[in-house]
């Protein structure tokens, strides 16, 4: 089955076109036909890639003024011209949504109909920022090759295991009642794909699986995995909680925002978009948010661009170290993913250096050699693996189409 899997966000389209089906999946035989992205919606030099496999990629700028122009140009990629790899739209099968939210109302992915829409549609109070581009990724993609089934596949499902006491806040009860206020946490997919690669890389059967997964990107998060069950997770009723990201604060006092509105003067969208889009990394460092940016200024003697990293490590460390504890019994792997996770032996060794009270050994060889591939970094004698693992959430994406399709979730 040709599976193609869209990612509209605001101002992007990701997309992979992948071949895969239920045979396919048990054989871990999927294939990636072609992949893009389209970035800068709404202006007239919007950069476009698009990179068919065992083809020479296409780069260029497109005026691209909207989301339908967008999906259009990604079936035209896809069917025309240098970068085709379909005869025809029609053979695209089945379309995958990464669908930001689906609040208390999806634990597994879904075909969407009308009714799963609305339902969509209401989440978008609980992620004004992402579900609105989500749904309209749909309408379109609908619209243009109609009569295929659509998959949504949410980043909020894997994390609904989480149990009450670590889900409510400590605020008044009704607000949950009324408004839904509760821990959903995020990167969801990211953080199933890690623990489908991590139980199989240890060789034990997945409900009996332990770990602790740490998706370290521009956007960060960790999760506590328990008989392959999502128990916790640092992202909370917004991506806004927990860990440092490239600009966003993580956990801070929540007193902080009316004690800066009032000392700064700012309204509520501004203490929101400082909280989101100045903090983090590029906050502290006050020179960028990219982890590379900032090892080059501590390589250069720059004192923030150190206390960036210091905090960035400490405050992982920390829920590692809790997410360990609040497992309960024996924690079998640690696997870092994504962009800093899978990139930066350097960022991984601080911080599995806090950790030696638990007895994880990194291997130091294997640690600095592992770059953007899969692999066990521990010491043998390490009492918990460590491992890379790149994430892939737009498999994860397909083969939950595939399954909704075929009746199989
Ligand atoms: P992601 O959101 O997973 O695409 O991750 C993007 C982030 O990964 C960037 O903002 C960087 O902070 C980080 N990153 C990517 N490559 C490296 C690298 N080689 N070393 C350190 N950090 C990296």
């Amino acid at each position: 089955m040709k599976v193609l899997v869209l990612n509209c966000g605001s101002s992007s389209v990701k997309f992979q076109l992948i071949e895969t089906s239920l045979d396919a999946i048990e054989r871990n035989a999927d294939e990636i036909i072609s992949r893009g992205t389209i970035e800068k919606i709404g202006t007239d030099a919007a950069p476009v890639s698009c990179h068919p496999a065992g083809a020479p990629p296409l780069r260029q700028e497109r005026e691209i003024l909207d989301h339908e122009t967008a999906v259009h140009l990604v079936i035209e990629l896809l069917s025309e011209g240098d970068t085709a790899v379909l005869s025809s739209p029609d053979e695209i099968d089945a379309v995958g949504h990464r669908i930001t939210h689906g609040g208390e109302h999806f634990d597994h992915s879904v075909l969407i109909d009308n009714k799963v829409a609305g339902v969509i549609r209401e989440c978008i109070d609980l992620a004004p920022l992402h579900n609105p581009h989500n749904l309209k990724g749909y309408e379109i993609a609908n619209k243009l090759l109609p009569g295929k089934p659509h998959a949504a596949v949410f980043d909020t499902a894997f994390h609904q295991t989480i149990p009450p006491e670590a889900h409510h806040y400590a605020i008044p009860y009704v607000l949950y009642e009324r408004h839904g206020i509760r821990r959903y946490g995020f990167h969801g997919t990211s953080h199933r794909y890690i623990i489908f690669r991590t139980h199989q890389l240890l060789g034990r059967p997945r409900d009996k699986t332990n770990v602790v997964s740490c998706h370290l990107g521009s956007g960060c998060s960790i999760c506590a995995i328990r008989g392959g069950q999502s128990i916790d997770t640092s992202m909370g009723f917004t991506p806004l909680e927990g860990l440092v990201m490239g600009t966003r604060c993580g956990d801070i006092d929540p007193a902080l925002p009316f004690h800066i509105m009032e000392k700064e003067n700012l309204d509520v969208y501004e203490i929101n978009n400082m909280l989101n889009k100045h903090s983090g990394l590029l906050g502290l460092s006050g020179t960028g948010n990219d982890m590379r940016e900032i090892k080059e200024e501590i390589e250069r003697g720059n004192k923030r661009a150190e206390l960036a990293r210091d905090v960035f490590v400490y405050r992982a460390a920390k829920y590692i170290a809790a997410y360990m504890a609040m497992i309960g019994s024996e924690v079998h792997a640690i696997s870092f993913t994504a962009g800093i996770g899978e990139n930066s032996p350097i960022i991984r060794r601080r911080i599995v250096d806090r950790l030696s009270i638990f007895g994880v050994e990194l291997d130091e060889e294997a640690n600095d050699s592992c770059i953007g591939t899969e692999r066990r970094i521990s010491t043998a004698n390490s009492r918990v693996a460590v491992y890379v693992v790149p994430t892939q959430e737009e498999l994860v994406i397909a083969r939950d189409t595939v399954r909704c399709v075929e009746g199989k979730t």
